[in-house]
C-alpha cells in the first residue's frame, strides 16, 4: 500500500490527489494536511470574495475529499507540530503544495511605513483569512496606490472601487465589508512599471473594471504604442490592450466618485510620510527593445493614504527543505526536492498560472512519482495520528469542516453565500469538542 501525505489543501494538493487516486486505484492511501481547520486554500482565501463561479471548483475537491482512501487532517503545522523529516519517515511521498502565501516586499525607503500592506494581508482580511483578520487598512483616506500589473492587483482595486451593493452578494466578510462602507477612497491608481502591452492582466478581470457601478477606469492615450504594434501581440493581450485602448478613448466620467487610474510606465521608488503613508514617489519609465523597464529620469509624486503592494508572493519556508531565498520557492528539479519528498502547484513553480494550471501540474508530478518509486511499507496515517496524539495537536477532519462550513452559510448576511468564522480559536473549538 502506498501512503502518501499531501502538505496544502488548496487547488495544488487537491489535484495532486486526485490525480494519486487515478494513477494508483485502490492501493493508495492518501492524507491532505492543512494548517488550518478549514480546506481549500487559495480557492477560499486568495481567490476574490465576488468571483463565486470560479470558488465553485472547490466542488470538485469534496468529490476528491469524500474518496475513503483520503483523508483531510486539519490544524496540522508541518514544521511546527510535525517535522518534513517526520513526515517523509511515515510516508513513501511527501508532496509539499503549500503555495506561496507570504508577500514580496516592494523593497523600497518608507516600505515599513504603516499603510503599507502586500497584497496577500489586503487579500487576507477581505477575504477572512484568520492570520489577517486585524489588519485594518487605512480606508480613511481619498487615494490608495496598489503597485503592480497582474490580476491581484486588478482584484485589490476593484474591492476599494465596488460599493456594498456590489458586494453584498459575494463572500467577503463583514470585517471587511463594514470599513469598506465607510472608506473615503475616491482614487485607485493601480501602478504598473511597465506598459499595458506587457500588462499581465487576463481580458475578464480588466473587462469588470468597465462595469462597476460607481467608479471609472482612467487610462491615458499618451501610454500606448501605435495601434499598429497591437497586431504583434499574443491574441490574449491583444484583447485586453483593445479594452484598455476603449478606456482610455472613453475618458473620465463625471457621474462616478470613484476613479481607478491605470498608472503605467511607472515605478515605485520611496514611500514619503511621517509615521504612517502619505505618498508614494515614482519614477517614470520607459520599455526598451528587451521588454525591460528603464528609467526616464523623471519622479512624480503621488499623495496616497494607503498602499498595496500587489507585486508577487513567496512560499514560506521549512525547516529542513531546501530553499531558494532569490526565487521564494523550494529548491526542486521538476517537482523533486529529495528522495519521497516532493512539491508542486506555486511551490514548484512560483505564483503564476491560474486555478486550472495547477491541475496538470498535479498530475504531471504524480505520472513521474508513478515513474521513478515504489509503494513501500512506511505506516502513513497511524503514525501520525499517533505522533500528533502524544504531542496534544487536535486534528480536525472534513466531517468537522462540513459542520464549520454549515455554521458559515447559516450565519451569511441577506444574499451572500457565507460568512466566515475568521477566530482559529473559535474554530478550534468547533472540533476539539
Ligand atoms: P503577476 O501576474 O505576476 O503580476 C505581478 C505584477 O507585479 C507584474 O505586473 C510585475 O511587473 C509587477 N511587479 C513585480 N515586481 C515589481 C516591482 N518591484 N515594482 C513594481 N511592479 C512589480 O502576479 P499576481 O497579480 O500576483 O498574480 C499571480 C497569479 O495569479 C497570476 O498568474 C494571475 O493571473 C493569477 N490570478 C488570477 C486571477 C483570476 O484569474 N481572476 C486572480 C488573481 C490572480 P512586471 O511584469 O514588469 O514584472
Amino acid at each position: 500500500m502506498r501512503t502518501m501525505a499531501i502538505v496544502g489543501s488548496g487547488p495544488a494538493g487537491f489535484y495532486t490527489a486526485e490525480a494519486a487516486l487515478k494513477a494508483f486505484g485502490e492501493d493508495v492511501r492518501i492524507d491532505i494536511i492543512d494548517r488550518l481547520p478549514t480546506p481549500y486554500g487559495l480557492i477560499r482565501a486568495g481567490v476574490a470574495p465576488d468571483h463565486q463561479s470560479i470558488k465553485a471548483v472547490s466542488r470538485r475537491y469534496d468529490q476528491v475529499a469524500a474518496d475513503e482512501r483520503v483523508r483531510f487532517l486539519g490544524n496540522v503545522r508541518v514544521g511546527e507540530d510535525v517535522g518534513v523529516g517526520e513526515l517523509t519517515a511515515f510516508y513513501d511521498d511527501v508532496v509539499l503544495a503549500v503555495g506561496a502565501p507570504q508577500d514580496r516586499p516592494l523593497g523600497i525607503p518608507g516600505d515599513d511605513l504603516p499603510g503599507v500592506l502586500g497584497s496577500a494581508a489586503f487579500v487576507g482580511w477581505y477575504n477572512g483569512h484568520p492570520d489577517f483578520k486585524d489588519l485594518e487598512p487605512p480606508l480613511d483616506t481619498q487615494a490608495v496606490v496598489v503597485v503592480g500589473n497582474g490580476n491581484v492587483a486588478i482584484d485589490c482595486a476593484r474591492i476599494l472601487a465596488k460599493t456594498v451593493d456590489e458586494l453584498q452578494a459575494s463572500d467577503i466578510v463583514n470585517h471587511a465589508l463594514e470599513p469598506l462602507s465607510r472608506s473615503e477612497v475616491r482614487q485607485v491608481h493601480v501602478l504598473g512599471r511597465r506598459g499595458p502591452h506587457q500588462a499581465s492582466f487576463t481580458l475578464k478581470e480588466v473587462g469588470e473594471l468597465g462595469e462597476l457601478e460607481r467608479a471609472t477606469p482612467l487610462v491615458r492615450i499618451g501610454d500606448f504604442p501605435p495601434e499598429t504594434e497591437d497586431a504583434a501581440l499574443e491574441t490574449g493581450q491583444r484583447r485586453v490592450v483593445e479594452v484598455l485602448r476603449r478606456f482610455a478613448a472613453r475618458g473620465p466620467d463625471a457621474s462616478r466618485p470613484v476613479t481607478l487610474s491605470l498608472d503605467f510606465f511607472r515605478r515605485p521608488v520611496a514611500v514619503l510620510g511621517h509615521g504612517q503613508v502619505e505618498a508614494l514617489e515614482v519614477m517614470k519609465t520607459r520599455v526598451d527593445e528587451n521588454g525591460r523597464a528603464v528609467d526616464t529620469g523623471e519622479t512624480e509624486i503621488i499623495p496616497c493614504g494607503m498602499i498595496v503592494a500587489a507585486i508577487g508572493y513567496r512560499t514560506a519556508s521549512i525547516p529542513g527543505v531546501p530553499f531558494d531565498e532569490q526565487a521564494g520557492r523550494f529548491v526542486n528539479e521538476a517537482g523533486l526536492i529529495a528522495p519521497g519528498l516532493w512539491c508542486v502547484g506555486w511551490a514548484r513553480r512560483g505564483p503564476s498560472g491560474t486555478i486550472g494550471t495547477n491541475r496538470p501540474d498535479g498530475f504531471a508530478l504524480v505520472e513521474r512519482i508513478a515513474k521513478e518509486t515504489l509503494a513501500g511499507d512506511k505506516p502513513g496515517r497511524a503514525a501520525l495520528i499517533a505522533l500528533l496524539a502524544e504531542r496534544q495537536v487536535p486534528v480536525s477532519d472534513f466531517d468537522d469542516w462540513r459542520n464549520i462550513d454549515a455554521l458559515e452559510v447559516a450565519r451569511a448576511r441577506a444574499g451572500a453565500p457565507r460568512e466566515k468564522i475568521v477566530e482559529l480559536s473559535e474554530l478550534r473549538a468547533l472540533f476539539e469538542g
